[in-house]
């Protein structure tokens, strides 16, 4: 049994507007309050517009859900035009950011090097990234999936030292699994997430592997989540469609 606290965390999008993710986060607080959180650790990340806004209400009614964002800029402050900074992000108390994600990689040109300098930019601002690895349906029909996620994993960490690796977390999400309404079995969320276990263990040593966190995300909702999280080196949820509804997405929070 590990003592990693399960972090199941809900990726809003491009969805909501600073009015409507006032509702969601009010409504989550007391979907919340009615099922047996115990020692989970949920995140929401509303889109940019609407962070201060759910910040707000987080602080104000002192529910237990940490702040995240969906991506963050490499650099402190500079000539970016339409890019979020760490340290915006940080002033607002975002403590989970994520980097990486699959959409950004796939439709916004997001490379591994950008996803590194990002990773070590939420670092270094004081925030916790989010890392998100997965291979596409061609990739693991040639039986690629290990090596590419390890890859993805090795790049995106380089450069981080062990201590720092050990309070990453990890997203595990198939790209053909997003959105889909397909999951990984079990079993193949399993054995991924214990590869990629495996890989910090031999680069950044034991206590390191021991430490990072690695969620699996994939269409996960209420009715699968319990298989999902029960598995050994399944540390949460990364959430995407079903985070939208609070009830659903307590109820995943539930499962963990
Ligand atoms: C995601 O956005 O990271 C995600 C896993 O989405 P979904 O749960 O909708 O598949």
């Amino acid at each position: 049994m590990s003592d990693r606290r399960p972090l199941v965390s809900g990726n809003w999008k491009m969805h909501l507007t600073h009015l409507e993710a006032i509702q969601v986060v009010q409504k989550l607080s007391y979907a919340l309050d009615r099922g047996p959180q115990g020692e989970v650790e949920v995140s929401v990340h509303p889109a940019f517009t609407a962070l201060r806004s759910v910040q707000t209400v987080l602080d104000a009614d002192e529910i237990p859900v940490a702040l995240g964002a969906q991506d963050v800029h490499w650099e402190d402050k500079g000539a970016w035009t339409g890019e979020v900074s760490p340290t915006m992000l940080a002033k607002l108390n975002v403590r989970y950011v994520i980097v990486g994600h699959s959409e950004r990689r796939q439709h916004l040109g997001e490379t591994d090097e950008w996803v590194n300098r990002k990773l070590r930019a939420t670092l270094r601002a004081g925030m916790t990234p989010i890392c998100c690895v997965g291979e596409t349906a061609a990739q693991r029909d040639a039986g690629e999936t290990r090596d590419h996620v390890v890859g993805q994993l090795h790049a995106a960490l380089e450069g981080v030292d062990a201590a720092a690796v050990a309070g990453v977390v990890v997203a595990y999400e198939p790209v053909w699994a997003i959105g889909t309404g397909r999951t990984a079995t079990p079993e193949d969320a399993q054995a991924v997430c214990a590869a990629l276990r495996a890989a910090v263990g031999e680069r950044w040593g034991a206590d390191a592997a021991a430490g990072v966190r690695i969620q699996y995300g994939g269409s996960v909702n209420e009715a699968n989540a319990a298989d999902l999280l029960g598995q050994a080196d399944v540390d949460g949820a990364l959430v995407g469609g079903a985070s939208l509804d609070p009830v659903a997405f307590a109820a995943v929070v539930a499962a963990a």
